[in-house]
């Protein structure tokens, strides 16, 4: 029998797009969903379904799930993945910038889970992968909007982690540090894009995604049984 289905959330760049490499590599069909459709065909994968969502639309998720079951069987992973940093101090960031990032890095991510959890529990086995971040353990200048997302998804992770490991269920978060993705463009600050990169180079560059990547294929890869329950990883200088 072939391999089940994993579905990955903001393939179409950075670490999403390096996610779908390593599992396809690794044998996988997958359904890969984001907005920009010819990014994610460009991603030319084999045995892959490409859905042009947006993934704050609540069911979104679901019925794109529903398309690639049709061909591919039931998804056995879920790859939580879209998300965006916008940088800013409250007292000056816009409003409308920690909306974008709740519903994107939270409200969407809970609404992915709850697309997938009802069948993984009643199969009794799957693998909700969300990426958190180091942000979701600590903070950082000018990040309390994204930390607060990072933060919930962190304990989001954990708590239905306890809730369905009874079921055979994993539920596993990724705490990437500072990544060379197109992540840091989302932020509208000029000022705070150039601290941004100024804070790289002192830390002597950032990880490429594959490193997120195969951290993400190990977790999911250990036998059903085990449960990675966090990974957190960052360049070697990065110290927070
Ligand atoms: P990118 O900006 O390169 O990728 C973000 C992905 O999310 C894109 O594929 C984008 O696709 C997708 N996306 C954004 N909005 C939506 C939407 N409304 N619906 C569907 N897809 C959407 O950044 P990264 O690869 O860095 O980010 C991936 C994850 O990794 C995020 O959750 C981020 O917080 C996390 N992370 C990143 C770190 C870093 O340093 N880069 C460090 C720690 C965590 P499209 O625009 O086509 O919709």
């Amino acid at each position: 029998m072939g391999k089940p289905l994993v579905a990955i959330t903001g393939a179409s760049s950075g670490i999403g797009a390096a996610v779908a490499r390593r599992f396809a590599e690794a044998g996988h069909p997958l359904l890969l969903m984001a907005r920009r459709i010819e990014r994610l065909e460009a991603v030319g994968l084999p045995s892959t379904l490409c859905e042009q969502i947006d993934v704050t639309v609540r069911g979104s998720v679901r019925a794109a799930i529903d398309r690639a079951e049709e061909e591919y069987g039931p998804v056995d992973c879920l790859v939580n993945n879209a998300g965006t940093m916008m940088l800013g101090r409250i007292e000056t960031q816009d409003p409308l910038e920690w909306e974008r990032m709740f519903e994107l890095n939270v409200l969407a991510l809970m609404n992915a889970m709850a697309a997938v959890l009802g069948p993984m529990r009643d199969r009794g086995s799957g693998t909700i992968i969300n990426m958190s971040s180091t942000s979701g353990r600590t903070t950082f200048p000018n990040h309390a909007g994204y930390t607060g997302t990072k933060f919930a998804v962190t304990g989001i992770t954990e708590n239905v982690r306890e809730e369905v490991a009874g079921d055979g269920v994993r539920v596993i978060s990724i705490c990437p540090g500072a990544t060379s993705t197109e992540i840091m463009n989302h932020t509208t600050s000029a000022e705070l894009r150039q601290d941004y990169a100024a804070w790289r180079d002192e830390i002597g560059g950032v990880m490429d995604p594959d490193a997120v990547a195969r951290a993400v294929l190990f977790a999911y890869q250990q036998p059903p049984s085990v449960c990675v329950r966090e990974i957190v990883l960052a360049p070697t200088r990065q110290v927070r």
